[in-house]
C-alpha cells in the first residue's frame, strides 16, 4: 500500500506484467504496420513512459511525435473545447497511431480522432495501455490495449494523482 497526499493505493498491475504485455502490443502493432511508416502520436503527460517502452519494442520503422490536449471550458456553451497542441508534422495521407495512456469516458480520444480526420489521415488506430470499458461512452474501443481495467482510479507508470505518482514502476489502485 502507498499514500498519495490524501488517498491510499494498492499495487494493481506488477512492472514485469507491464513489460509483459508492452512486448506482446508491440508485436502486434509491429505486424499491423509491416511495410509501412507510420506516425506515432503520444498524448503527454501520462503517456511518456508507455510511448518510451513501446517503441522500443517495435520492429518496423516509425516516427514518434508528442502532443497535449489542452481542454477549457469555453465561454456560453456547455461543453469543454479540446484542441490539440504541439502537432508540428504535416498529417495529410500518413497513418496515425495514437498512443494514450488510459481510455476513460473516450471524451479525450473522440476529440483527437476527429481533430485528426479534419486533417486529412490516411489511417488512424489507437493504441492505450489501459480501457476501462465500462466506463466509455464517446468514440470507438481502442485498436490495441493493455490492459482493460475496472471503473477506479490508478496511479503510476506515467498516470498521476494530483500531479504526483508518475514515476512509478508499477500500476496502483485506489483502495
Ligand atoms: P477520458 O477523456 O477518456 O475520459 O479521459 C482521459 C484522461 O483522463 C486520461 O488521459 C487521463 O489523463 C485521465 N484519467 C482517466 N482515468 C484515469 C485514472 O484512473 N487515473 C489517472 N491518473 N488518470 C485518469
Amino acid at each position: 500500500m502507498i499514500k498519495i497526499i490524501d488517498k491510499e493505493f494498492i499495487p494493481y498491475i506488477s512492472a514485469e506484467e507491464i513489460s509483459k504485455r508492452i512486448n506482446e502490443l508491440g508485436a502486434e502493432i509491429s505486424k499491423a504496420y509491416e511495410g509501412e511508416k507510420p506516425l506515432f502520436v503520444s498524448v503527454l503527460n501520462g503517456s511518456f513512459i508507455f510511448t518510451a517502452d513501446l517503441i522500443r519494442t517495435i520492429k518496423t520503422p516509425i516516427e514518434v511525435t508528442f502532443i497535449r490536449v489542452a481542454s477549457y471550458e469555453a465561454l456560453k456553451t456547455t461543453g469543454k473545447v479540446r484542441e490539440i497542441l504541439g502537432l508540428k508534422e504535416n498529417v495529410f495521407g500518413r497513418d496515425i497511431l495514437i498512443l494514450e495512456d488510459i481510455v476513460d469516458t473516450g471524451t479525450t480520444l473522440e476529440h483527437l480522432l476527429e481533430a485528426f480526420k479534419d486533417l486529412g489521415t490516411k489511417s488512424i488506430k489507437v493504441a492505450t495501455l489501459l480501457h476501462k470499458p465500462d466506463a466509455q461512452e464517446k468514440a470507438e474501443k481502442p485498436d490495441f490495449v493493455g490492459f482493460e481495467i475496472p471503473n477506479k482510479f490508478v496511479v503510476g507508470y506515467g498516470l498521476d494523482y494530483e500531479g504526483l505518482g508518475r514515476e512509478l514502476k508499477e500500476i496502483y489502485q485506489l483502495s
